[in-house]
């Protein structure tokens, strides 16, 4: 069910549905109240970002730099909830108290067009693991297929983040997070740029425990599996391969 109130938005709402003055914001974790949830980062530089991404006279030098920032921002938001340390740092005159992330890190491109979300992720989290998952289509099935798959051997206790900037059929991310929970990973987020209903629908049913944060949600897909009215193929216009 789609419709679920979640987040800051639900999927399908305005863009102005903004919380309540004074209303408490809820927070991606991973508890259970979080099955089901969709948070839509409502952020001016997500929007101007996203613009730039849709528009077809954007160049891939432009591309890569905005896919790479607006990856940054919904890390930013994954990130808000996790877990600090507290540790003791020296500053210059005096000791004062200082953080460090609970959970190791793992960053989890799908293979290929997730790779642009982790050149920009991985600036602000340079000792960050990374895995990858290659997955393609059976051109019979139109089933998802997966090719090549590397992890990080230490990730149950780790903070997973999954990583496609489109959530079109749902059929990859949904086979790409059921690899890492094979693989033992407990603690996963997924992470992409634009989302469909249908490809909500899809990785909700399948993976209700996984949060999605994505900067936006498209109406609908094309006969083509094409996200509409999207941005094209994010990794034809990252890599300039179009
Ligand atoms: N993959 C893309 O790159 N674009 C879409 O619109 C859907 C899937």
């Amino acid at each position: 069910m789609i419709s679920k109130m979640v987040g800051r938005h639900s999927v399908g709402s305005k863009r102005s549905a903004k919380p309540r003055q004074g209303a408490k914001e809820s927070r991606p974790t991973n508890t259970d109240s979080n099955h089901g949830r969709i948070q839509i980062l409502d952020h001016p530089l997500v929007a101007t970002g996203l613009s730039i991404l849709r528009a077809k006279t954007t160049t891939p030098d432009l591309f890569r730099r905005q896919l790479q920032e607006i990856a940054i921002l919904l890390f930013a938001e994954a990130s808000r909830s996790w877990g600090i340390a507290p540790i003791v740092v020296e500053t210059p005159l005096a000791s004062c108290a200082g953080a460090v992330l609970a959970k190791p890190i793992v960053l989890v491109p799908i293979l290929r067009a997730g790779l642009g979300m982790l050149d920009g992720i991985i600036r602000v989290v340079p000792d960050a693991s990374i895995g990858h998952i290659g997955l393609y289509r059976d051109a019979e099935t139109l089933r998802p297929v997966s090719y090549y798959d590397r992890l990080p051997v230490k990730i149950a206790a780790a903070a997973v983040l999954l990583l496609d900037p489109m959530l079109a059929t749902g059929h990859s991310a949904c086979e790409a997070a059921s690899i890492l929970k094979a693989q033992g990973a407990r603690h996963i987020q997924f992470l992409c740029v634009l989302a469909c209903p249908p490809g909500v629908q899809q990785f909700q049913s399948e993976h209700p425990d996984v949060p999605i944060i994505t900067a936006a949600v498209d109406p609908g897909l094309n006969k083509f599996g094409y996200i509409v009215p999207g941005l094209g193929d994010a990794g034809d216009r990252y890599f300039g391969t179009g």
